[in-house]
């Protein structure tokens, strides 16, 4: 049984999810430690959501074992929660009632006092640039204000871990680059951040390690700079080419040891050892693009480049 001594906040083993026919999660085992900021990463319907949902509670468990902060999330729903700060990926505020009194009435699920619930409420609102908002209708704000307000509510109950399902998206740069750098400072301050997200630059600024996802399974797991390593190398070539070039281009690349991918108009080179890349290569062709390899090489090369659903 795992206690608060334990590194470990978030356990999850054997874990399936099954809607009637259709695996949503597959048998995955997974462990997050304290104060880490741990991402599931994966394309769309890769198992990543119907995952949170099981860690906040909100979906039963078909089999395995899901442990949060050492109680099994079948039978402690209501605990747990306390100490869940939950940013779901839709909106789901309450229309009918102003921005202060989303905070407040969701406060009381927490039953926290009225005076320190104006007090962190008021606070969030500063956090997430809401300030002179208090009395607006939900309505009346745009789509990035929501978001940011949805942040500031779960953040009322001073969260132990933050739950965040695809945090940034449909952000503005500057609304995602506050949004990152509260997440980064409630991490500093001891909260463990669990995300899930298809957007790699967010997985690399945020991340200590991730999993990819693809079809309900965790296809690979490590930090960033691992994943990076072990499946895109140091740099990479993009090779844009005509079809009619395509085959000397290639055959150029077969007398090399580089592993190199074929994808519509464009032949991806990857290297290992970085540097050389660009001098070892002659290539004639349209456009070639030189480049540090990324995250978004990871995830592909794990979950292919055709459209996923
Ligand atoms: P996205 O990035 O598109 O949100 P995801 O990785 O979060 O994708 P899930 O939402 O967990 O994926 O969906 C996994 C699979 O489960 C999909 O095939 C989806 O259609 C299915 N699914 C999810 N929720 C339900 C539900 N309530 N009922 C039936 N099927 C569901």
């Amino acid at each position: 049984m795992l206690n608060d001594l334990s590194s470990s906040i978030i356990q999850g083993t054997g874990l399936v999810k099954k809607y009637k026919k259709l695996v949503a999660v597959d048998h995955i085992d997974f462990t997050i430690e304290r104060q880490e900021c741990f991402a599931f990463l994966g394309p769309n319907g890769a198992g990543k959501t119907t995952t949170i949902r099981m860690i906040c509670c909100y979906a039963p468990l078909t089999s395995g074992k899901l442990t949060v902060d050492g109680k099994d999330v079948s039978g402690n729903c209501r605990e747990i929660k306390r100490i869940l700060g939950i940013v779901p990926q839709e909106t789901n505020l309450d229309p009918d009632l102003t921005v202060g009194q989303n905070l407040l009435v969701y406060s009381r699920y927490f039953d926290i006092p009225g005076n320190i619930a104006v007090e962190r409420a008021t606070e969030a609102l500063e956090t997430f640039q809401l300030v002179g908002r208090w009395n607006n209708r939900i309505d009346s704000l745009s789509g990035g204000m929501k978001r940011r307000l949805i942040f500031a509510r779960a953040l009322i109950n001073q969260p132990r871990i933050l739950i965040l399902d695809e945090p940034t998206t449909g952000l503005d740069p500057q609304a995602k680059h506050l949004v990152w750098q509260k997440i980064r400072y409630l991490k500093d301050r001891g909260t463990t951040i669990v995300l899930s997200t298809q957007n790699m630059e967010e997985a690399a600024h945020l991340c200590d390690r991730l999993v990819v996802m693809h079809q309900g399974k965790i296809l690979t797991q490590g930090t960033p700079t691992e994943l990076i390593d072990r499946y895109a190398g140091k740099e990479v070539l993009e090779i844009y080419s005509k079809p009619e070039n395509k085959p000397a281009v290639l055959s150029q690349l077969l007398d090399t040891e580089l592993e190199v991918e074929d994808v519509g108009d464009t032949i991806f080179v990857f290297s290992r050892d970085g540097g050389t890349l660009r001098q070892r290569l002659n290539i004639n062709s349209e456009k070639i693009v030189y480049r540090q390899a990324t995250l978004e090489d990871v995830f592909l090369r794990l979950t292919g480049r055709g459209l996923q659903e």
